[in-house]
């Protein structure tokens, strides 16, 4: 399939992408966290970069349960059992199923219900959810009006930004960032910042094009 068989650029350009912004989200979550949201996280990359090559040869749902089993064990913080709850539901949703629009985003909208539960939180709260729920929205819209990829990537990319901007003006309810109260106001939250980045560097793979 095409995503898996990208899966090492994939790993290499969400990699890449939190290396050039980490310095600016570690920032981000210095102002209302404890800062170590991008070092939590790329502690799980530097994993499955040295995993990608064996990722790279398994079926989809096997290889979303090793990615969140990884991160689970590596990233740790509140992101890490989430990020890892993301991918696993994933994989639990994928199984025995071939990866296409529909399976991808039945499986993504999964994924994030179950990061939801996970984390008692929902949009709104300025989390990671406020990227991760709109996306899950648009991509459903784009599978039910047969959007072309070029229009559903940019809609993805567009609710990510969206939903990273509106984390500013929201006060935090979950996570540490909720013992600051109304001080959270004004500072756009970390996760949703590294899930947005994410989406974009694993959107740039998909659409450029083929080797
Ligand atoms: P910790 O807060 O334990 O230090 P990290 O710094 O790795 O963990 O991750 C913080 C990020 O996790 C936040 O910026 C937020 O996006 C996300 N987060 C924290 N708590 C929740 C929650 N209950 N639900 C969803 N996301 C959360
Ligand atoms: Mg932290």
């Amino acid at each position: 399939m095409l995503i898996i068989s990208r899966m090492p650029q994939l790993i290499e350009a969400v990699n890449t992408m939190i290396e050039y912004h980490a310095e600016a989200v570690t920032a981000l979550d210095q102002a209302i966290g404890d800062g170590d949201h991008v070092i939590n996280l790329q502690r799980g990359l530097q994993a499955l970069m040295t995993q990608r090559d064996e990722l790279v040869v398994l079926d989809w749902s096997v290889a979303l349960q090793k990615i969140g089993m990884t991160l689970m064990s590596t990233v740790g913080g509140a992101s890490g059992s989430l990020f890892g709850t993301l991918f696993v539901t994933m994989s639990k949703a994928a199984k025995d199923k071939p990866l296409d629009l529909v399976n991808f985003t039945n499986a993504f909208a999964q994924g994030v219900d179950a990061v939801k539960l996970r984390g008692k939180a929902d949009v709104g709260e300025k989390t990671m959810l406020d990227v991760l729920v709109p996306v899950a929205v648009v991509l459903h819209e784009a599978m039910v009006n047969a959007e072309p990829m070029p229009k559903l990537f940019e809609r993805v990319n567009c609710a990510a930004v969206t939903g990273v901007e509106a984390t500013r003006d929201m006060l935090a309810t979950k996570g540490r960032a909720s013992f600051l109260a109304e001080r959270s106001l004004g500072h756009i939250d970390a996760g949703a910042k590294t899930s947005q980045l994410m989406i974009a560097a694993v959107i740039d793979v998909l659409s450029a094009t083929p080797a």
